[in-house]
């Protein structure tokens, strides 16, 4: 049976619909996904729009008390939900249940939030009079998701913009979107007032771009690839929209010398080819000085050779196949171009057969790289990771900050000169020391720097300055 869209409470068909493939066995259709027209996005948007002020004077305590609600669903249906996940994405089952947890932790975290939106209220420098700073919502949003966390992405958005009083337009990713739609599905029961939150899922070219120029929506965010992102952060701010957006990376680990070495393998496999390479914060980018490089590249190549690619809800494998035929493509783009310009394939980089027709690929790790070489600089999305050589440490460091990106970035060392160094000087919006640059906590500032990020931070506390908008009060008494 097709899924339909949410739009004004009702579930309604769209134009035309998508299938959603498994990428584990393309066999395997997880379902039919209504796609919604440019009309159908604007009745989507008019509904948000007609919902928001009522939905702005309601209580903290109906806010709290919904997203509570959809966070205890969330947790108890996890393994179902987990299960869904890794069927149309392709991670491994327990990543999957383990992001649908963190969607759920999310949402009761906000669900908290939503009782203690604070003001100030302080003298002000005339007699007689006092002024207050107040946090208002902003009303209508707009929130774009992409496809490789699909319910905890739509989560960090959904949750903090209900929990600070606005009404949303959700559009997932057109390639996954069964868990926007099982999670629309929840918050449709949730007791949240009709048009408060809209589900439209379709193409980013009709229904995002709907979005994105309507004016009766008052912000965007959008998490996605950097060049979709250039297109929307302009139109957004053409016609004077909020604008917050999370983009690609192409995340440093700098290994020193001192590291221990164990752990140092650890992150710079954990935290590159895992996932299938499908995280933007991954460690893509390996830079070791001398003294560890070669144990570091040994140890590197072993454990991704050890690594079991496989079926995503096989519980054998360690890795699972790329999200569609298009990424596949993409990392094997990049595969012939790391070859062409000198890196040194030290293990990976062939597509692979299963039991199951899938997009499989080993996992790849190359060698003798440099910071200029195409493959280096640029995103590639896939299990691919490139190991570089740094004469100390401050060469490393010009390395780790010599890119366009800046969204996570570490280091493995066991001095704490070094760590505390580079948390000072990493140009990137996440620092990690002995961790892999992959993996975050949900109550704290989640966002990058240079073309990584554009506007304020996600996730924690950090979202109230996107979902809020500031107002001072003076009264005369
Ligand atoms: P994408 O940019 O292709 O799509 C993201 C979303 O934008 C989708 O919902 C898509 O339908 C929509 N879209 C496409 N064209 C649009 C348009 N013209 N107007 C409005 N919306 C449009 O990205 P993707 O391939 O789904 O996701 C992978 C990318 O996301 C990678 O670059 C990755 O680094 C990035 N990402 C970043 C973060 C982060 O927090 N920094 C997290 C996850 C993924």
């Amino acid at each position: 049976m097709e899924k339909l869209n949410l739009i004004a409470g009702d579930w309604l068909p769209g134009t035309d619909w998508a299938e959603n493939i498994n990428p584990s066995d393309t066999r395997d259709v997880i379902g039919q996904y209504a796609r919604a027209s440019a009309e159908q996005t604007r009745q989507a948007i008019a509904a948000a729009k007609a919902a928001a002020p009522a939905w702005a004077q309601s209580t903290s305590q109906s806010r709290a008390d919904a997203l509570e609600a959809v966070g205890v669903e969330l947790l108890a249906r996890r393994e179902e939900l987990g299960e869904l996940l890794s069927r149309e994405e392709g991670k491994i089952l327990s990543e999957g249940i383990g992001e649908v947890t963190r969607a759920a932790h999310v949402f009761k975290f906000y669900a908290q939030e939503a009782l203690r939106i604070e003001g100030l209220s302080m003298a002000s420098i005339r007699p007689g009079v006092r002024v207050e700073v107040r946090h208002e919502p902003v009303g209508v949003v707009g929130l774009i998701t992409p496809w490789n966390y699909p319910i905890a992405i739509p989560a960090w958005k959904i949750a903090p913009a209900l929990a600070y009083g606005n009404t949303v337009v959700f559009k997932p990713a057109d390639l996954t979107p069964g868990c926007g739609w099982a999670l629309a599905e929840i918050l449709s029961r949730a007791g949240l007032p009709a048009g408060v939150f809209n589900l439209v899922m379709g193409r980013g070219s009709v229904v995002g771009e709907e979005i994105v120029r309507s004016p009766d929506v008052a912000a965007v965010s959008f998490t996605g690839s950097e060049a979709t992102g250039a297109g929307i952060r302009t139109r957004v701010a053409e016609r004077g929209g909020k604008v917050q957006q999370e983009m690609g990376g192409k995340s440093p680990l700098i290994v020193m010398d001192d590291a221990d070495l164990q752990t140092a393998i650890d992150c710079a496999i954990g935290g590159s080819v895992l996932s299938t390479g499908q995280r933007c914060t991954s460690n893509t980018r390996i830079i070791a000085t001398p003294g560890i490089h070669d144990a570091l590249v040994t140890g590197m190549v072993d454990a991704a050779r050890a690594l079991k690619v496989g079926h995503a809800l096989d519980p054998a494998s360690q890795i699972g196949p790329a999200v569609d035929d298009r990424q596949l493509k993409t990392n094997l783009k990049y595969i012939s171009i790391a070859d062409s310009e000198g890196a040194e394939r030290l293990c990976g980089g062939e597509v692979i057969t299963r039991d199951t027709p899938g997009f499989y690929m080993e996992p790849t790790v190359y060698g003798n790289c440099t910071n200029h070489m195409q493959h280096v600089r640029e995103e590639i999305f896939g299990p691919v990771v490139s190991v570089l050589k740094a004469a100390d440490y401050d060469e490393a460091v010009a390395i780790a900050n010599d890119s366009p990106l800046g969204l996570s970035s570490g280091i493995c060392t066991t001095s704490l000169k070094f760590a505390e160094d580079f948390k000072s000087r990493s140009q990137a919006g996440m620092v990690m020391v002995n961790l892999p640059t992959a993996g975050v906590d949900y109550h704290v500032p989640f966002g990058g720097r240079k073309g990584s990020s554009y506007g304020s931070r996600e996730q924690g506390r950090a979202a109230r300055e996107f979902f809020t908008t500031s107002k001072t009060a003076y009264t005369s008494f």
